[in-house]
């Protein structure tokens, strides 16, 4: 049997189509939560609790909104009261989201927590500090109705935007949140304001790191958990691509999330662009999302106990909901939680 961390993230899509709270978030998630269920597994919930700030500060005005907010906030005490770990996930975007005929329409110039007044005013919620404070005892104050222990220790940047950590390091540490789960290693993305690059960081399941987690210090006051990757042989990948292309061609239509958005930008135009890319980019995460049974049983080989996946509810579909239920149900993966790690 393998352990694995489990890590989610609890979100809508970004972009135009951000699909509903109930068919990304809540329908996913409960059968997510009930495969784990099978043997006992645990996950963290990285939980995109500005979304719901938002929500709180607009439902008056929209029964709709009132409606997703409710079936977020019993969701996440349900979890709570099962033993999942819920944590910290930003994205500061939603401080400036509007919900119009409908549907929510985003601005990106505060994508990352970065971008937000470096100012210190912990009371306000538009500076780094003042949106890290906010958040942390907004979770807080919830979740311990139902688990008076509960702590936010751990972060996950939204789009994995940790970098450049210095300018967030202290509106981390005056929160006590000490972990962190943002580095991917190897994976680099070069698309805007989604832009990233982790080719030089260390290859561990756990480190200490104070400036950067792109530099190990023993010392340091920060661990990093990273998303844990893999990299596939040149023909195997290119055999998995195939496959991709072929057996599981319509794997997408199982999928309960409605939305689009950051997955939708990478299809490849012709087959020589599709080669270069099975050559080129062969570093994947340990993920069921946007996979298939071949490619990720490779992945779970390949990998050591302890190791961390990442699920985004909005993308599970049929196949991979088998999946997980298939491994979790004969006792191949047991999961646990960061909280179960760390502790
Ligand atoms: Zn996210």
């Amino acid at each position: 049997m393998k352990k694995i961390i489990l890590t989610i993230d609890y979100e809508l899509f970004l972009g135009d189509l951000t699909g509903t709270t109930k068919e990304c978030m809540i329908e996913p998630t409960q059968m997510l939560a009930s495969i784990l269920d099978k043997n006992g597994s645990k996950m963290t919930i990285f939980w995109d609790i500005l979304h719901y700030y938002r929500l709180l500060e607009l439902e008056n005005s929209c029964s709709e909104l009132l409606e997703d907010r409710l079936l977020i906030e019993n969701q996440i005490l349900e979890l709570a009261k099962s033993g999942h770990d819920i944590q910290l996930h930003l994205h500061p975007h939603w401080l400036d989201a509007k919900y119009e005929n409908n549907k929510w329409n985003f601005t990106y110039e505060r994508f990352k927590l970065h971008n937000l007044s470096i100012q210190n005013n912990p009371e306000d919620i538009n500076t780094i500090i003042g949106c890290v404070s906010f958040a942390k005892n907004l979770m807080e104050d919830l979740i311990r109705s139902v688990n008076p222990s509960y702590r936010v220790t751990t972060y996950r940047a939204g789009g994995y935007l940790i970098e450049p950590f210095n300018e967030i390091k202290d509106a981390l540490f005056k929160n006590e949140i000490r972990i962190d789960s943002s580095v991917c290693f190897n994976l680099h993305n070069s698309n805007g304001i989604f832009s990233y690059d982790f080719c030089f960081y260390p290859n561990k399941l756990k480190y200490n790191f104070e400036f950067t987690p792109r530099e190990i210090e023993k010392a340091g006051s920060f661990i990093e958990i990273p998303i844990t990757t893999v990299k596939i042989p040149i023909f195997y990948n290119i055999f998995l691509k195939f496959l991709s292309k072929t057996k599981y061609s319509n794997i997408e239509t199982g999928r309960k999330g409605s939305g689009a958005g950051e997955y939708s930008n990478n299809r490849e135009k012709n087959i020589f662009n599709k080669l270069l890319s099975a050559v080129i980019n062969r570093n994947y995460q340990l993920s069921t999302d946007s996979n298939f049974k071949e490619r990720f049983s490779y992945i779970l080989k390949k990998v050591h106990d302890y190791s961390t996946m990442i699920i985004h509810p909005k993308l599970l579909n049929s196949h991979t909901i088998e999946l997980l239920d298939d491994y979790v149900s004969t006792n191949k993966i047991r999961f646990i939680s960061i909280q179960d790690f760390s502790y």
